[in-house]
């Protein structure tokens, strides 16, 4: 049985990240906070090491890409990532698309919805990239699964299977302002909720699209949900999450509301 990060905020190492899980053999480790400068949305990078072998999740635009590497190398070589999941088609996920090319051998998993558009952020040979279809797709112990409309219309969320945690694309994410924290625990998950409300408000399509992510969801029983920008909700947080997500209006909800 491996261990899960445990750490109160106040010990968490910011700059060079964390092990979420440890059970020797397999690693999930959040790679540091992702932020090059003021007014550029913060984002977070995900690397699992499973007996010597890497995946990357989303990990991140051109700006942050040299800090990435520095963090990924002090767990893995490069050449030992297999391959890398890019839950959407967003300039935060995805515009560093061709640099990992370069420096990996990996193979690239984005939902095939956005494969035609990737050569508009420099890339010609497409032969490594790997349409997901809408239904998701299995690979080396990663389930990737369908959370289409939260918020890319072709987008999808990666479970590991052995160490439970959920990585969650946009969904759960937090906008921050001058604070900087990695957990969200039952304690702080309220006021947490006023740096989540405005962006699902905003970005994610309806509710009915929360509801039937929410019902896969549960059926994992994660232990943790890690979304790309934010915090890490864990213990019964993740619960409170799941919750606070199935009773939101947004979207076509509140389409009067948003464009009044
Ligand atoms: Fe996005």
């Amino acid at each position: 049985m491996g261990e899960y990060n445990t750490k109160p905020n106040s010990e968490v190492d910011i700059e060079n990240g964390e092990l979420l899980y440890d059970d020797g053999e397999h690693k999930f480790i959040w790679l540091g906070w992702g932020q090059a400068e003021e007014g550029m949305i913060q984002t977070n990078q995900y690397l699992i090491v499973d007996n010597g072998r890497g995946i990357l999740l989303d990990p991140g635009g051109i700006h942050i890409f040299p800090k990435v590497v520095s963090n990924v190398t002090k767990y893995i070589d490069l050449d030992d990532i297999d391959f890398i999941f890019f839950s959407h088609q967003d300039p935060d996920v995805s515009s560093g698309i061709p640099m990992w090319l370069s420096v990996t051998s990996a193979d690239i998993y984005i939902s095939e919805l956005w494969v035609r558009f990737l050569p508009h952020f420099g890339i010609t040979d497409l032969s490594r990239i790997k349409g997901v279809g809408d239904g998701g797709v299995s690979v080396a112990g990663l389930d990737i699964i369908p959370a289409h409309f939260m918020h890319s219309p072709g987008n999808h969320v990666a479970f590991d299977k052995k160490s439970q945690i959920l990585f969650n694309s946009d969904i759960g994410a937090a906008v921050f302002g001058s604070q900087r924290y990695l957990f969200v625990d039952d304690d702080n998950f309220n006021s947490h909720v006023s740096i989540m409300e405005g962006f699902h408000k905003r970005y994610i399509a309806s509710s009915n699209v929360c509801k039937h992510y929410i019902n896969r969801v549960r059926a994992l029983n994660p232990k943790m949900i890690a979304p790309q920008h934010g915090a890490v909700f864990r213990g019964k947080a993740v619960d409170m999450f799941l919750n606070w997500l199935g009773s939101l209006r947004c979207g076509a909800d509140i389409i009067d509301e948003i464009s009044r």
